[in-house]
């Protein structure tokens, strides 16, 4: 059921996309940026509507010009050393992000590494945090049947290979 990739999520092809987003779902840099870019305007004049997202929710749109149907726009924590909840907020982030496009009845989910950009969250910790929430997410009840890591270097990459075990 998981599954992981190594390139751009803009071209993955499921129902619905995570986009990385900051707390305003008004836009920004990375994957945000890219996800924006790729799917046009649409997005982000849905996006105006819903008035913000809290760090650790989630909330959805339909996907402009992407093949996916929906992006699910979750805000991870700003890393700040550690102390100050991030582990707790980036759980939060996949386990609401995959459970709201459960209820849209999604049947297959791509998740970029969020918080591991300009958030700064370290990478190790955070992709264990994204594989036991989404894992954990998967043991209850669902109808998702595919979920995709989708990593944009090749480090990224080799460290989810490692967590998941296909190493
Ligand atoms: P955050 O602000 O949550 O840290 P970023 O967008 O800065 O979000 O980075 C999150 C992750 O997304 C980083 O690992 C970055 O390398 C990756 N990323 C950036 N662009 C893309 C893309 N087009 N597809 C998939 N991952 C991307």
């Amino acid at each position: 059921i998981i599954e992981i990739i190594k390139g751009d999520i803009t071209k993955i092809e499921v129902d619905a996309i995570v986009n990385a987003a900051n707390k305003t779902l008004l836009g920004g840099g990375g994957v945000d940026g890219a996800i924006h870019k790729a799917g046009g305007p649409e997005i982000l004049k849905e996006c105006k509507k819903l008035k913000g997202c809290e760090t650790g929710e989630a909330k959805i749109t339909t996907a402009g010009r992407l093949k996916a149907k929906y992006v699910i726009h979750t805000v991870g924590p700003i890393y700040r050393g550690g102390n100050n909840e991030e582990s707790k907020l980036l759980y939060n982030a996949y386990y609401n992000s995959i459970k709201l496009g459960d209820k849209y009845n999604v049947k297959s989910i791509a998740f970029p590494a969020i918080s591991t950009g300009i958030y700064g969250y370290p990478k190790e910790e955070a992709s264990s945090i994204a594989i036991k929430a989404v894992k954990g997410y998967l043991e209850v009840n669902t109808n998702i049947e595919k979920v995709i890591f989708v990593l944009f270097s090749e480090k990224d990459f080799m460290l989810y290979e490692k967590q998941l075990g296909l190493t």
